[in-house]
């Protein structure tokens, strides 16, 4: 298969449908993954991915087009019945690559699988944790293939929870390029009979963290506040109420868990596209929001001289192998799209799409309203959310 050829125009949401399909696929060669077949591809497969399939649902999947992400372009997969989502994304995009783009990392994909022990006396616990090396070893071992992918064991925390008296063994692996809920869950259950005769306890379950703590990315964005202006607001005073409402969003829950759904509005998308467990991520989202016993926002907007800065960091499980990511065609063409990034790029694209996402929402919501701000964007009818 050809490689893709550049990025998709910026006009191209205002061109038909039939001339969006024509130019998917002269910059990425759609016709070899088999767009024309993508549905009938699809019902083939549905019976292969869950029990008792009678058929598939399908949701519209879009492309937010300009995005600049650590010099580089992309044309981002979105699939979504939301109808302002897309069109948000590829405004802020647009906006934001004008003033050089977003800048992105991605931590190590590290994520945690949990073994709760029951009936360990603290003898047991004792001893526990002073075989650390001899467990690290097994676990070593059991994570072979990871390891020699240059992830696998990372670390083993004890503790016990409390009103239960259970003792939890987190056993830390690197999950490289997969979301990783199978690898942790077999990492898990394969330690489980080694930490039971160590301890003397018996396991209640084994099972992976949505707790994507030690696994985050995060993007970032600065642009003249002269930029921002609009209707009857300056730039200087969009930037204003963009801070305050960003301000807003750390100190009081009620409107954060608004601005965070906003957040994932894109990101969600993107995982849906990408066929990434959509449920595991937001868990591990939301509970990093909530870190601390107060629920925040995820970003962040301040103006720094003329400028308004824009930053987010979050936890994302996402994967590019492994489950069901790219087993459907369409799944497939949306990684295509991105240029078959690793686990960590796909992390740094959803934090920057993230970031564009929440930027248009609060723009659009401190300024002319979201009503009619999203709806002037997507240009006809449809819930507009944040
Ligand atoms: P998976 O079971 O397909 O495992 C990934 C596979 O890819 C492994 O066999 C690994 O060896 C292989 N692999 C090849 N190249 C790799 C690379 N470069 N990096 C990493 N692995 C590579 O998938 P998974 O990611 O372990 O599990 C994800 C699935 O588990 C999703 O479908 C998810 O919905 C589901 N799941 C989620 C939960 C939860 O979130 N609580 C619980 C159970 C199952």
């Amino acid at each position: 298969m050809t490689a893709p050829q550049g990025v998709l125009p910026l006009n191209f949401r205002k061109l038909d449908f039939a001339a969006r399909r024509a130019a998917l696929e002269r910059v990425y060669g759609a016709g070899a993954c088999g767009l024309g077949g993508m549905e009938e591809a699809a019902e083939n497969r549905v019976d292969l991915m869950v029990e008792a399939a009678v058929g598939s649902l399908p949701l519209p999947l879009g492309l937010a087009t300009g995005f600049l992400i650590d010099g580089s372009s992309y044309d981002l997969p979105l699939a979504t019945e939301e109808a302002s989502v897309i069109a948000a994304a590829t405004y802020a995009a647009q906006l934001i690559r004008s003033e050089g783009g977003f800048s992105t990392w991605a931590s190590d994909p590290v994520m945690r699988a949990q073994v709760f022990l029951e009936g360990v006396s603290p003898g047991g616990e004792l001893e526990l944790r002073g075989r650390g090396a001899e467990i690290g070893k097994e676990l070593e071992i059991l994570l072979g293939s990871m390891r020699l992918r240059g992830g696998g064991y990372r670390g083993l925390e004890l503790e016990r929870v409390s009103e239960t008296g259970l003792l939890r063994v987190s056993i830390l692996v690197d999950v490289r390029d997969a979301m990783g809920a199978n690898v942790l869950n077999g990492a898990a259950e394969g330690m489980a009979g080694s930490l039971e005769r160590l301890s003397g306890g018996s396991r209640l379950m084994c099972i992976l963290s949505n707790d994507a703590r030690d696994r985050r990315a995060g993007a970032r964005f600065e642009i003249p506040a002269g930029r921002l202006r609009r209707g009857a607001f300056s730039g200087e005073e969009a930037a204003r109420r963009i801070e305050l409402a960003s301000l807003l969003a750390q100190s009081d829950p009620e409107r954060a868990v608004t601005h965070n759904k906003g957040v994932m509005n894109g990101i969600t998308a993107l995982a849906l596209a990408t066929g990434n467990d959509t449920r595991a991520l937001e868990a591990a989202v939301h509970y990093w929001a909530g870190r601390g016993g107060s629920y925040r926002g995820v970003t962040t907007f301040r103006r720094v001289g003329e400028a308004l800065e824009g930053t987010i960091e979050l936890p994302l499980a996402l994967g590019t192998v492994g489950g069901s990511v790219g087993l459907q065609p369409a799944a497939a063409l949306s990684l295509r799209i991105l240029r078959g990034p690793d686990g960590r790029g796909l992390c740094r694209i959803a934090a920057a799409l993230g970031l564009a996402q929440n930027f248009a929402a609060l723009f659009a919501l401190v300024t002319e309203g979201i009503q009619s701000g999203h709806m002037r964007l997507h240009g006809r009818k449809g819930g507009s959310g944040e």
